[in-house]
C-alpha cells in the first residue's frame, strides 16, 4: 500500500510541475526534504524514479507476522512450524501455517477409540470412532508402509495406532483364508480337504447342497471356511465341465 501511495503522489505532483517548466525551486526543495535523498537533485522526475528504485531493489530487513491459516490468529511459533502441505507450495507466501494451539487441538481430538476395517470389491474402507465421540464412517483408505492413507488429516501418533489396528485386522482375516483346498468325488459322496493360513485343517469332510442350495457338512465347519468352500467348489465344478 505504501508504494502505491507514493507513486500516485509523485505522479500527481509531476503533473502539476510540468506546465511550470523551470520555475519550481520551492517545490523541488520540499520534495528532497520529503524523501531525504541525496540522489534527488533538482528534477522532480528523478525523485520519483529514485523512490521507486529504492523500494524495488534495495534489500531491507522487515518482518511479517505469522498468521494461522486455520484460526486466523497471529501466533508465536514453537520449535517447529506446522503448515498444511498441499504439494503446491513453492514459496513462503503459498505456505499455510498452522498455529501451535490449533495443532494441539487437532492432536487432542485424534485419540482413536476404535477403527473397523473392511474390504469389498478390492476397495478398503475404515470407520473410525474417536474418544470424543466423533465418527468417521467408511473412509476410503490405502495401507502403505507404516501408515494408512485416508481422506482425513490424521496426526502421526494416531496414524501409527490406525496402522497397528489395520495390521491386526489384516493378519486376522488372512488367518482365516484358505491356503489350499481339494475335492474328492466318490460314489454318492463328495468331500473336501483344506487348510487355512492360520494352520486350521479340515480333512475329508463330506458335504452336499440341500434343496435350498445351502451347504451341509457331515461334521461342523466354521462359517468363514464354508463360504470359501462354496466359492472353491463352484470353480471346481466349472473346471470339470470343460
Ligand atoms: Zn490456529
Amino acid at each position: 500500500m505504501g508504494i502505491i501511495l507514493i507513486v500516485i503522489r509523485g505522479v500527481a505532483q509531476l503533473g502539476r510541475a510540468l506546465p511550470w517548466g523551470g520555475r519550481g525551486r520551492g517545490f523541488e526543495s520540499r520534495r528532497s526534504d520529503h524523501f531525504g535523498s541525496p540522489a534527488f537533485t533538482g528534477n522532480p522526475r528523478k525523485g520519483l524514479f529514485f523512490c521507486l528504485w529504492v523500494r524495488r531493489f534495495t534489500p531491507m530487513i522487515r518482518t511479517l507476522p505469522l498468521v494461522c491459516s486455520n484460526c486466523d490468529n497471529k501466533f508465536v511459533p514453537a520449535e517447529e512450524l506446522y503448515y498444511r502441505d498441499n504439494f503446491m507450495s513453492n514459496s513462503i507466501r503459498d505456505v499455510h501455517f498452522i498455529c501451535p494451539d490449533c495443532i494441539k487441538r487437532w492432536k487432542d481430538k485424534w485419540r482413536i477409540k476404535t477403527a473397523v476395517f473392511s474390504e469389498k470389491d478390492y476397495v478398503m474402507t475404515v470407520s473410525i470412532t474417536l474418544e470424543d465421540g466423533t465418527i468417521y464412517k467408511n473412509l476410503d483408505c490405502t495401507p502403505l508402509e507404516e501408515t494408512v492413507v485416508t481422506s482425513e488429516e490424521i496426526p502421526e501418533e494416531a496414524q501409527r495406532r490406525l496402522f497397528n489396528i489395520y495390521t491386526e485386522w489384516d493378519s486376522e482375516r488372512k488367518k482365516n483364508s484358505l491356503k489350499d483346498c481339494t475335492f474328492k468325488d466318490e460314489f454318492m459322496r463328495t468331500t473336501f480337504s483344506c487348510e487355512t493360513y492360520g494352520g486350521e485343517k479340515f480333512n475329508d469332510i463330506a458335504f452336499r447342497f440341500n434343496m435350498k442350495g445351502q451347504i451341509e457338512t457331515e461334521t461342523p465347519v466354521p462359517e468363514y471356511v464354508l463360504k470359501q468352500i462354496i466359492d472353491a467348489y463352484r470353480l471346481y465344478e466349472m473346471q470339470n465341465k470343460e
